[in-house]
């Protein structure tokens, strides 16, 4: 039935998140620093808050898409302060830190209510075509109570294991997702290079082993992919400072579980790069761009 749920973080993924829920009937009561985020959904029949503590104690749901550690956990502590609706079940969708995860259930589940991880998958196109994969992390009941309302943003909802086992597995898929994106341009660039037409040799690597989502879906050259971000000088997508961060989580997670990612690590050294040369608000396939233009 039609439950009401809060949304705290309306940008790219958030808006579209927000809005899809609005279409499947529930009533939504929402929150951004930004003003044009709120009219946005304000528009769409939602209800626009002040202050988040309200906005919680209104809601059985309050999802939180935001962008990084620090913003969630003052975003909570802002939430919960002056106690809680025990009713209202959290559920966080940002990519951040499993340890904020399990740092946030404790402070929430002491309060009374209850408390996820649900990060998702599928960039801004699954978030507008409600097409997202979402990685639970949490008891296999508090999976069980959100599937319904996650189903209504996402076409798979998958349970990952215990609180900050969403944020794992995100952590480890986007690990993979540089290093492909960053061999993938450098294979194009090669070829390219000896000469190849770049139609012709992505067409050679997806239907060979070489094949990926970013070759596929998503590849870096200009012309080869008509929807990627490629196609309009790498604006929008999923930003490079967005991946920088998740590389940074990913080599935090892997320092404190003595575990080796010399790929991941190189791929976290390439985007910091890009960041300080300025493209950290273009799409993450500009450093195909980066390899091109580099002819030493
Ligand atoms: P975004 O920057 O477009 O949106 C973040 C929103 O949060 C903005 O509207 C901003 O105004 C708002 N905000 C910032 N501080 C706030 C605060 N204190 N209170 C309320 N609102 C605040 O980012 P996005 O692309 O929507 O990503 C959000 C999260 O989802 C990030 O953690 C990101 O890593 C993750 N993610 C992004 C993608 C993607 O393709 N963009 C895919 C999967 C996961």
């Amino acid at each position: 039935g039609s439950k009401n749920i809060g949304f705290v973080g309306l940008g790219n993924m958030g808006g579209h998140m927000a809005s899809n829920l609005i279409k499947a009937g529930h009533k939504l009561h929402v929150f951004d620093i930004s003003k044009p985020a709120c009219d946005n959904l304000k528009a769409k029949g939602a209800t626009v808050y002040t202050k988040t503590s309200e906005l919680a104690k209104n809601s059985d749901f309050v999802i939180t898409m935001l962008p990084n550690n620090d913003i969630v956990d003052a975003s909570y502590e802002e939430m919960t302060a002056d106690g809680v609706n025990k009713n209202t079940f959290f559920i966080d969708s940002s990519t951040i830190d499993p340890t904020l995860v399990k740092s946030l259930q404790k402070r929430i589940s002491a309060k009374g209510a209850r408390f996820i991880d649900a990060p998702v998958s599928g960039g801004v196109p699954g978030a507008e075509q409600a097409t997202l994969t979402f990685m639970v992390g949490g008891t296999e009941a508090e999976y069980n109570t959100v599937k319904a309302v996650l189903e209504c943003m996402g076409k798979r909802i998958t349970h990952c294991g215990d609180y900050g086992m969403g944020q794992a597995a995100k952590l480890a898929n986007n690990m993979m997702l540089a290093i492909s994106m960053i061999g993938v341009s450098e294979a194009m660039n090669l070829a390219m290079r000896l000469g190849l037409n770049p139609n012709t040799f992505a067409e050679i690597i997806n239907s060979s082993t070489g094949r990926c989502w970013a070759s596929e879906l998503y590849n870096p050259v200009p012309g080869v992919t008509p929807t990627a971000p490629a196609n309009r000088d790498y604006a929008g997508g999923f930003s490079t400072d967005l991946i920088t961060k998740d590389l940074g989580l990913a080599s935090g997670v892997a320092t404190s579980s003595n575990t080796p990612i010399p790929m991941g690590a190189l791929a976290h050294q390439i985007y910091r790069n890009l960041k300080s040369k300025g493209l950290g608000n273009k799409d993450f396939s500009i450093v195909y761009d980066y390899m091109k233009n580099d002819k030493n």
